[in-house]
């Protein structure tokens, strides 16, 4: 065989996939594969689902066919939530030719599985190789499961028990990545502040950010997602550490005390307040992003309005809105109220123009001043090419340039753009 075989990873739903096919992505190189990230002819495909909504179902539905019907002699495997809520069956009749788990020996299985096929395809096929993307910012997995029960999630059923990863391991891995080019590393995990809970000894969340500071020279660290209980001065105290970006996700789902109690979440409203204003004291540059859920059974019109006030008061720098979707197997579809589609369809839409609004009013906010900005790629729109990268709080940035791929440059931000801000080089690298 003259080129190395190409694998696409194909991967929705939330960080945690991100960092399962991250590690997916490790093993096919070490088997001899190129890997890329979006939908193109390949010799092997893994298709790593999600199954939040019925929407991600159909999305992950969708990219199996897509796959399967781009490269119709390379394998396609299949992971992630949509088989294990929708049954390995289902997966197959849409054409996959494996179907399974993530764990490590999953992993492996997938991998060898892969390999033994695709040599026959990329042996046979003129498929090009692409290119690798560049490895900007690499999403590593502390932690795995959750031990909550929130009524609307099918989580607990398709993820397990909450296990953390050893801090040793996850500290040799950021060392990993930053070795191999990486600027940022985002940790992920489905409970990522029960981190640390289940080892002997037990240790916090605040511990492994401690260690990965000290003991990797990682450029950019960020901690993906906590809830309001996780935030204590102890945690937030690291945040002087520049590497710590100031950037943290709470899901909030609503702002209804009622509404938080049947969802079975752990806070109440005035909790979820008090968390984000001892954020914004600690860290008063930190985007606090979110995701809320509009429509969930029994929600009135005065439990939409309080998620409303909630969202205004924190000022959210993004806001990720779903339309509650009833999965089967939960206690929330059994909930007596469900309200009619066409009603949790109009409350999204009023989430949604919140969360925009809310999001430029964040933008503007720092236009005038200067921030780091990781470049990450170049992208073309009607005005010319920009480069493209985030800064530490998390704006998306736009700015002409050249060369600036994987570097981090302090950038002067200017206005609104799309989803993000324009900005220029102000000189000097960080
Ligand atoms: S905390 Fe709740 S929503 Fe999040 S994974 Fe656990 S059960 Fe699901």
């Amino acid at each position: 065989m003259s080129r190395p075989p190409l694998a696409a990873i194909l991967t929705l739903g939330c960080k945690l996939n991100l960092a399962d096919s991250g590690e997916v992505a490790r093993g096919l190189r070490a088997a001899g594969f190129q890997v890329v990230g979006h939908l193109c002819e390949a010799d092997a495909y893994v298709i790593n689902t999600c199954s939040v909504t019925h929407v991600a179902d159909q999305k992950s539905r969708r990219l199996v066919r897509s796959a399967r019907k781009m490269s119709p002699a390379a394998p396609v495997a299949v992971t992630g939530c949509y088989p294990q809520s929708a049954g390995a069956e289902a997966a197959t009749a849409l054409g996959a030719d494996l179907v399974t788990g993530l764990t490590e020996g999953d992993r492996a299985r997938l991998v060898g599985f892969l390999a033994e096929r695709a040599r026959v395809t990329a042996a046979s096929s003129p498929v090009p190789g692409t290119p690798l993307p560049l490895h900007t910012r690499s999403f590593i997995r502390a932690q795995a499961g959750c031990n909550d029960v929130c009524s609307f999630c099918i989580v607990p059923r398709t993820r397990g028990r909450e296990r953390s990863r050893d801090i040793d391991d996850i500290v040799a891995e950021v060392s990993l990545v930053a070795d191999g080019g990486a600027r940022e590393a985002v940790i992920t995990g489905t409970q990522l502040g029960a981190w640390g809970r289940d080892l002997d000894p037990p240790l916090a969340p605040q511990h492994l950010i401690a260690a990965i500071l000290e003991r990797t020279d990682i450029a950019r660290l960020r901690f993906s997602s906590l809830q309001p209980q996780d935030i204590t001065p102890g945690l937030l105290a690291l945040w002087r550490d520049p590497r710590l970006m100031p950037h943290f996700h709470l899901a909030l789902q609503s702002g209804s005390a009622p509404v938080l109690q049947r969802m079975r979440r752990r806070y109440s409203p005035r909790d979820f307040l008090l968390a984000a204003a001892r954020i914004q004291a600690a860290v008063p540059d930190a985007a606090i992003t979110t995701d809320v859920i509009a429509g969930f059974p029994g929600e009135t019109e005065e439990d939409f309005a309080d998620t409303l006030a909630l969202c205004s008061d924190v000022g959210f720098a993004r806001m990720h809105c779903f339309p509650y979707s009833p999965r089967s197997r939960t206690a929330a579809a059994l909930m007596p109220v469900q309200l009619p589609a066409a009603e949790r369809q109009e409350r999204v839409r009023r989430l949604i123009a919140l969360g925009e609004e809310l999001s430029l009013a964040f933008r503007r906010r720092f236009a005038g001043t200067v921030r780091p900005v990781l470049w990450e790629d170049e992208r073309s729109s009607p005005e010319g090419r920009w480069w493209h990268g985030h800064t530490d709080n998390y704006i998306p940035v736009f700015a002409p340039g050249q060369g600036l791929g994987n570097r981090v440059t302090p950038a002067l931000l200017g206005a609104v753009y799309h989803d993000g801000v324009l900005a220029t080089l102000t000189g000097g690298e960080e």
